[in-house]
């Protein structure tokens, strides 16, 4: 298996430490409101990953986090944090917040057919472990407390800079208009390990410590998640481009000053989409989630279907144009698949040689239009019979999870457009009703909607629908 290492900046042959068994760790979301297409696409990322392993007959212990604590909007710890700005937005606790973006996130995840990683921790109850590193790291010198706050001093760090390969000069042009003075760092790219002095009083997550009551920083997080559950080496860490400094950076510094050797081997990240103007955003401009995409008629596994035919270190556009073309094509896709019998015996000897070529392609970096390239190979292929076309399939969706054999859910199929005209006038209706303060009346017509299974979602950009 051969995968881009972003430490050595090399496509490097994967060796995890135990053989046949990765540690792999995964940065999850930070849930103060929905994910946007654009971080679902470094979970399609992900999950493929984990799936290309075990093809690859790895047996993958995988573990993801849940931010609930200590995220600022900036990734260095200027800013507000993310999730007082999530409760303060819609008038509720932190704790709500956390709730009910965790489970969104996770139905967009089952939605996309990605597998729910067995182990997902919360931040926030792990604050044993952050306090237990934070205390070595200041005993040994690599953390110092000011004014009332933990700091990492990034000058105690072996090479620092190695993961993003930049020099600090060019790292603080880059990242200029997120990085604030913090006029208690010693250097400006140390960063918070816990905070006990906040501008924000209202914090209301907040834990004794030996430093006083505060809470985490986010990189810490990371690095106590892993420690505890995967122990002292990961083999694997994953995360889009933007982990790559200041997070996964800091996690190296933190966990290696703690555990007192290389913490982790292979280092991958996922490219970005970006939508028609940029940078994505869930504030400015249309916040492209997956309900909005399903709203407008196309499936969660159209936009899965998307995101493989493009290679997960290229940077990717997001327009309905191209979600077009991957819908129409994965359509076509699977009624030749439905044509497929199961009559007959199928011949192993072909199905093995299809499947170390779909492993050849996993091995080329997780080369994924590769591995759709062989799905087309196999349809096309006369000497197959279905039987084994069938076998090869199946295998192959193992790891692509386009659910080929499996019957399109009725609402994400296509929504007709008379339905669409219906419920788009019962949504005006209601706005109407609320408008007005009727609502008795807007209730109802939810109820109405309810009942022929179609789910009203309201977000701050409007209601959306999907169906049940
Ligand atoms: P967050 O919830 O902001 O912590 O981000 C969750 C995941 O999405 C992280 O792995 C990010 O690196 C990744 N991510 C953020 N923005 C994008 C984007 N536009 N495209 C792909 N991945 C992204
Ligand atoms: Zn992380």
């Amino acid at each position: 298996m051969k995968i881009y290492n972003t430490l050595t900046k090399n496509i490097d042959e994967f060796v995890p430490k135990v053989d046949g068994v990765v540690n792999m760790y995964t940065c999850g979301p930070t849930v103060y409101h929905y994910a946007h297409v654009g971080n679902l696409r470094t979970y399609i990322f992900e999950d493929i990953l984990e799936k290309g392993l075990e093809f690859m007959n790895y047996k993958v212990n995988r573990v993801m986090n849940i931010t609930d604590v200590g995220h600022m909007t900036s990734d260095a710890d200027s800013g507000e944090d993310k999730m007082l700005k999530g409760a303060k937005r819609e008038g509720k606790t932190v704790y709500e917040i956390a709730d009910f973006y965790t489970k969104a996130f996770l139905s967009d995840m089952e939605k996309l057919n990605i597998r729910i990683p067995k182990v997902i921790e919360k931040a926030s109850d792990h604050i044993d472990t952050y306090i237990k590193m934070i205390s070595k790291m200041i005993e040994e010198g690599y953390a110092y407390i000011s004014g009332g706050n933990v700091y990492f001093d990034v000058t105690k760090a072996t090479d620092y800079y190695k993961l993003s390969g930049k020099n600090p000069e060019d790292l603080l042009i880059a990242v200029r208009d997120t990085v604030e003075e913090d006029s208690l760092k010693r250097n400006p790219f140390d960063f918070g390990l816990w905070f006990t002095v906040s501008k924000f009083d209202n914090q209301i997550m907040k834990w004794d410590s030996p430093w006083g009551v505060g809470y985490p920083g986010w990189h810490i997080e990371c690095s106590g998640i892993a420690y505890e559950t995967l122990g002292e080496y990961v083999d694997i860490h994953c995360g889009g481009v933007d982990n790559i400094f200041p997070h996964h950076t800091n996690e190296i510094a933190q966990s290696e000053a703690f555990l007192g050797h290389k913490w982790c081997n292979y280092w991958c990240h996922g490219a970005h989409l970006n939508d028609q103007s940029g940078k994505m955003s869930k504030s400015k401009g249309e916040f492209l989630t997956l309900s909005l995409l399903i709203s407008k008629g196309y499936s969660a596994i159209d936009y899965r279907y998307f995101c493989l035919n493009s290679h997960y270190r290229n940077t990717l556009v997001f327009s309905y144009d191209s979600l077009d073309i991957a819908k129409n094509s994965l359509s076509k896709l699977k009624k030749k698949v439905a044509t497929l019998t199961e009559n007959g015996l199928s011949d192993e000897e072909a199905v093995h040689k299809y499947k170390s070529l779909f492993a050849l392609a996993i091995s080329n970096d997780l080369n994924t239009s590769q591995m759709i390239t062989l799905v087309y190979d196999v349809l096309k292929d006369s000497e197959l019979n279905d039987a084994t076309k069938v076998a090869i399939l199946k295998s192959f969706d193992s790891v692509l999870s386009l659910g080929l054999f499996e019957e399109d859910v009725e609402n994400e199929i296509s929504i007709s457009d008379d339905l669409k005209q219906y419920i788009e006038n019962k949504i005006e209706e209601r706005n109407q009703a609320k408008k007005n303060k009727d609502f008795e009346k807007a209730d109802s017509i939810r109820k109405e909607l309810l009942a022929k299974n179609i789910k009203l979602i309201d977000t701050r950009e409007g209601t959306t629908y999907e169906m049940e």
